[in-house]
């Protein structure tokens, strides 16, 4: 082997389909049910939120979902994405671990969102929608669908958190310099976010409300349709360039990933980097650990309970199987914004009852630790949200150092932190707290579960 760091592909290397992991399942997940009649949903009755193209994506079995060319020439000014070997990072911890690591920061945005903005909205565009809106939590996806909405000349109305909003007006410029529209929520712009400010004036916000205040400015007008930046089959199919890129870079070095790490909000870069890898695992019938990190104060994987539930707050959504805390739950205000939503991708979800996933949480003071740790020796300064992906690398590293083991570790360093310097001050000054969530109100909101027959 080399002493190679950085493995590049060309252009000739983009991807030309998605991959979609549920074609490789032993087992199919469960279906989207209409809440009213807890009946399995049809494509039309997705139809006022989401295009066709996209519907027909959702529930899709084919192993691979081909690119559009016009989706491709955009992809083309970041991707493919470099693919680094961390070795500053190894000799730092004294390992016999080889650490690999994706770089999706290099994309305008700096995340791996745009892979599935830019999808979107060009479907939108093509099926003649003039407007989109959407719900954004640290404004990573709002900047995502923002900057794609203006290539394909889209009006995008972004309902952004509003501890967010307070917490990171960096990002709301950078949605406003894309030609979007920035609203703090819950607003006084939908019912759904006047219900919430009616019982809870003071309300920081959460996802699963701004989801509400986007779905239902979607569905009340014609020209307007919903883009969701997570959790939905469609997405996490969107993201898997990455760990097709990956899987070709890691043929450059030749070598191969023991374990793949990811942090999960609403899983999609989990996804997108492992999916590939996990399908071919199936495929061939061989091992291989694959662990989604979430944060300690929002756990959905680890203590969340799997069940149908809504995936926003004012109930508008279908029901989806996932592992949830209560879609009324309101995280704590951590700094991992992009990591504060009550539940998981279904398809997440249902990996893990398959036993094909493991989980575990880390708390914010201890990611943040292992995010400074990664930035000293290999210079690039993760998102909060992708500390926890690395504070799980390094762990998993140093038990290789002392089981004295040489495995292979590949993680997806899913988007940079310079919009999130605050985060950073709060943490030299030692003011960032662990928050612990509230059982006795995730527990409420587990009692609020949607009752359904299946
Ligand atoms: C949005 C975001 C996340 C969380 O979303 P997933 O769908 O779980 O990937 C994680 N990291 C970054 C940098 C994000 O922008």
């Amino acid at each position: 082997m080399s002493d190679q760091v950085k493995f590049v592909l060309d252009e000739s290397h983009l991807p030309e389909a998605w991959y979609n992991l549920v074609s490789d399942l032993p087992e199919q997940p469960p279906p989207v049910l209409h809440p009213g009649t807890g009946e399995p949903v049809g494509p039309d009755d997705l139809a006022p939120l989401f295009p066709m193209q996209i519907i027909l994506q959702e529930v899709a079995t084919d192993q691979y979902v081909p690119i559009p060319e016009e989706v491709r020439s955009v992809y083309r000014q970041w991707r493919p994405t470099p693919l680094y070997r961390a070795r500053r990072l190894e000799e730092a911890l004294g390992t016999p671990a080889r650490i690999y690591y994706k770089y999706e920061g290099v994309s305008p945005t700096g995340s791996h969102k745009p892979n599935t903005a830019v999808a979107q909205a060009f479907y939108n565009k093509q099926e003649g929608v003039s407007r989109l809106t959407t719900e954004t939590g640290a404004g990573q996806w709002g900047s995502a669908l923002a900057f794609a909405g203006g290539i394909f000349g889209l009006e995008v109305d972004v309902y952004m958190v509003k501890v967010s909003y307070e917490q990171k007006p960096y990002r709301r410029g950078l949605i406003e310099a894309f030609g979007a529209r920035c609203v703090p929520s819950p607003s006084q712009e939908t019912k759904s976010g006047r219900a919430i400010l009616a019982e809870h004036p003071d309300s920081t916000g959460s996802l699963g409300i701004a989801i509400s205040e986007a779905v239902e400015t979607a569905a009340m007008r014609e020209d307007t349709k919903y883009s969701l930046g997570s959790v939905l089959n469609h997405v996490l199919m969107h993201q898997t360039v990455i760990g097709q890129e990956a899987q070709l870079q890691l043929e450059q070095a030749d070598d191969y990933p023991d374990i793949l790490i990811g942090c999960t909000g609403g899983g999609s870069n989990f996804s997108g980097l492992s999916f590939p890898f996990l399908g071919k695992a199936l495929r061939e019938g061989k091992e291989l650990r694959a662990i989604a990190v979430e944060p300690a104060a929002c756990p959905s994987l680890t203590k969340g309970r799997y069940a149908f539930d809504f995936g926003d707050t004012g109930h508008l959504t279908p029901l989806v199987k996932m592992h949830t805390l209560g879609s009324t739950f309101v995280p704590p205000p951590f700094h991992a914004g992009g990591l504060r939503y009550h539940g998981m991708a279904p398809l997440v979800s249902h990996l893990q009852e398959l036993g094909l996933i493991e989980s575990r949480a880390y708390t914010q003071t201890e990611v943040f630790a292992a995010g400074v740790e990664f930035a000293r020796v290999e210079g690039i300064l993760p998102a909060p949200e992708a500390n926890h992906a690395v504070k799980a690398t390094i762990d998993e590293a140093i038990r290789c150092r002392e089981e004295g083991v040489s495995q292979a570790i590949l993680f997806n360093l899913c988007g940079h932190g310079h919009f999130d310097m605050q985060a950073y001050i709060d943490y030299f000054a030692g003011k960032l707290e662990d928050h612990e969530y509230s059982e006795d109100e995730v527990a409420m909101a587990l009692a609020g579960l949607p009752a359904v027959a299946v």
